[in-house]
């Protein structure tokens, strides 16, 4: 596949990558990195640290170079707080390494195993190629063991870049999440590293003493215990957040990094970790993005995750996998972006096929081209898509008034499809299976169609003259519009036909509201209800027999 021209921001950050590593020189390699800290369900928003770093190093594997893309997964740090949702027991844990708790369920290994196993699916059904990296495999391996060292010799000189940007922040008193880390008052007693207690497993440890020579370290902790261990041969700790991160751009040579806004802003760890990684650790800081925060839209009626944020596993239930990296890819990081499991969710998947209607019609402009490439797949992968796309909302409705009967569905599905004919429910898959689980998730149980199982016989006998000839001629009209483009014409033209008018006739006010009242007669007839799912796509879900049934007049 050949690399996307057109001038979108992924194409900028790709050359300034490029760029980046050609100025390190001619064998740097390029990596993105992208770190996640495994401590409870890794939401939707979590997921934009691993998206705009994708969608960079896929890029640049797009034009035929190389490019690593890490996922640092900060599962050495420590336990900060229950989330929601999980038991509260496990708040004796906290400030042991997240490796270091057990699982909240029982099957997997750990508490961060149990939050990275869903991720990790979610990855590879999006398409995303990461290489893993356990920050607890590389301190409790020693890898770090001689930065570790440096960053303890030079602990003043560490302090002293912290300082300038610890009277700035006192001074706008903003303060990140992350700053009860690393942020220790100045002065002798600053260390940029912290040992886990070797007693009772947490950091609540202060160090009273380091011997550059034997590189000793001496501690004490909250719970009572003392201890002590020489850096260079022990490795029961590591490195304060602020000083680990520009520490690990040294080390993996790190040419790219999106975060949060809240680590982009002046004074934030990226700025201080960009001084530290030049004055300390002898590298350069990665070409950065700052990105936006995701928005979610109907997540108070959410039934997915227990009472935390949605995950990339709740969206993929509902969404598509191109459409999921679409919503991703079509905004700029610093936009914000927002997934529905709303409504709106058939309004994402009218946008998305509009696109794709669009450039298969060979008209759409070299922007909307290079957003739907990076949505259908990566460089090395075409995502499975559905065969034969209907609408969302025409899938969510026939589901809706079947209750997702598999027979039911078919049939009805193939008076939807006439070039080609549905042969097969695989055909409409996976968008029907989509569909199928949001509306058995996130349809709410009052806005789900009830076809009634007999006619209201009193409000058929109080139709005027006129609703009469209108289900008249709705009836009459049946079998020779049976079609979603003749359903159409047919429920909209019968005030026009009683208006002695053609059925092609140009709507005018009083026609309006004339099919207004046509309508919810019709709502009320068939479901109970004044509105319900589009009318041509009820008529064909309930077929002539059971609208005979409903609409006649006795
Ligand atoms: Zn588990
Ligand atoms: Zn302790």
């Amino acid at each position: 596949m050949a690399g996307v021209k057109q001038g979108d921001w992924v194409v900028a950050a790709a050359d300034q990558v490029i760029a980046e590593g050609k100025r390190r020189g001619p064998d740097s390699p390029l990596v993105c990195a992208s770190g996640v800290s495994p401590s409870g369900p890794i939401h939707l928003g979590n997921l934009r640290e691993i998206m705009v770093p994708h969608f960079v190093a896929d890029e640049i594997r797009r034009r035929g170079m190389e490019c690593k893309h890490i996922l640092s997964w900060d599962d050495y740090d420590r336990l900060r707080k229950v989330p929601a949702g999980l038991p509260a027991s496990f708040a004796e844990h906290i400030g042991r390494p997240l490796t270091a708790v057990p699982d909240p369920c029982g099957e997997h290994e750990n508490w961060a195993e149990h939050f990275k196993v869903p991720f990790r699916a979610a990855l590879a059904e999006l398409g995303v190629e990461v290489t893993e990296i356990s920050q607890t495999e590389m301190y409790a391996s020693g890898a770090y063991r001689e930065q570790i060292l440096h960053a303890m010799r030079n602990r003043e000189r560490i302090d002293a870049v912290l300082g300038r940007y610890r009277t700035k922040q006192a001074q706008t008193a903003e303060a990140e999440p992350d700053d009860d880390e690393g942020d220790e008052p100045a002065g002798n007693a600053y260390y940029p590293y912290k040992p886990y207690c070797a007693a009772c497993g947490r950091d609540t440890t202060a160090i009273s003493s380091f011997d550059e020579g034997s590189t000793e370290i001496r501690y004490s902790c909250q719970c009572g215990h003392s201890d002590g261990f020489a850096l260079s041969e022990g490795n029961g700790g590591k490195l304060v957040w602020k000083v680990d991160w520009p520490m690990r751009w040294a080390y993996e040579g790190v040419t790219f990094e999106a975060g949060g806004v809240d680590h982009s802003s002046p004074g934030s760890s990226f700025t201080v970790g960009s001084q530290l990684v030049r004055e300390v650790f002898g590298g350069q800081p990665p070409s950065y993005l700052g990105y936006s925060f995701v928005g979610i839209s109907g997540a108070a009626k959410m039934s997915g995750s227990a009472g935390g944020a949605p995950t990339p596993t709740d969206a993929l239930q509902i969404l598509e996998a191109p459409l999921l990296r679409w919503l991703y890819a079509r905004r700029k990081p610093n936009q914000a972006i927002t997934v529905a499991f709303d409504q709106e969710v058939n309004r994402l998947y009218d946008e998305w096929d509009a696109l794709g209607r669009k450039v298969a019609a060979g008209q759409a402009e070299l922007t909307e081209l290079a957003v739907r490439e990076r949505s259908i797949g990566s460089a090395t992968r075409t995502l499975p898509s559905t065969e034969l796309v209907l609408p969302f909302r025409t899938l969510a409705s026939v589901v809706d008034i079947t209750t997702g009967d598999e027979e039911q569905t078919l049939r009805i599905l193939r008076d939807f499809t006439s070039d080609p004919q549905l042969a097969d429910l695989d055909q409409v898959r996976p968008r029907l299976d989509r569909a199928q689980a949001w509306v058995a998730g996130y349809l709410p149980a009052d806005e789900r169609t009830q076809v009634r199982m007999e006619p209201d016989r009193a409000r058929l006998g109080q139709l005027s003259p006129t609703e009469r000839e209108a289900l008249k001629l709705l009836l009459d009209g049946l079998d020779e519009h049976w079609s979603l483009p003749g359903l159409t014409s047919l429920v909209y033209g019968v005030p026009k036909l009683q208006a002695g008018l053609a059925l092609d006739a140009p709507a005018t006010p009083e026609l309006k509201a004339a099919q207004r009242s046509l309508f919810s007669l019709l709502y009320a007839l068939l479901v109970g209800r004044d509105t319900g799912p589009r009318l041509p796509t009820l008529l064909l879900a309930l077929g002539t027999e059971r609208i005979r049934t409903l609409l006649s007049v006795a």
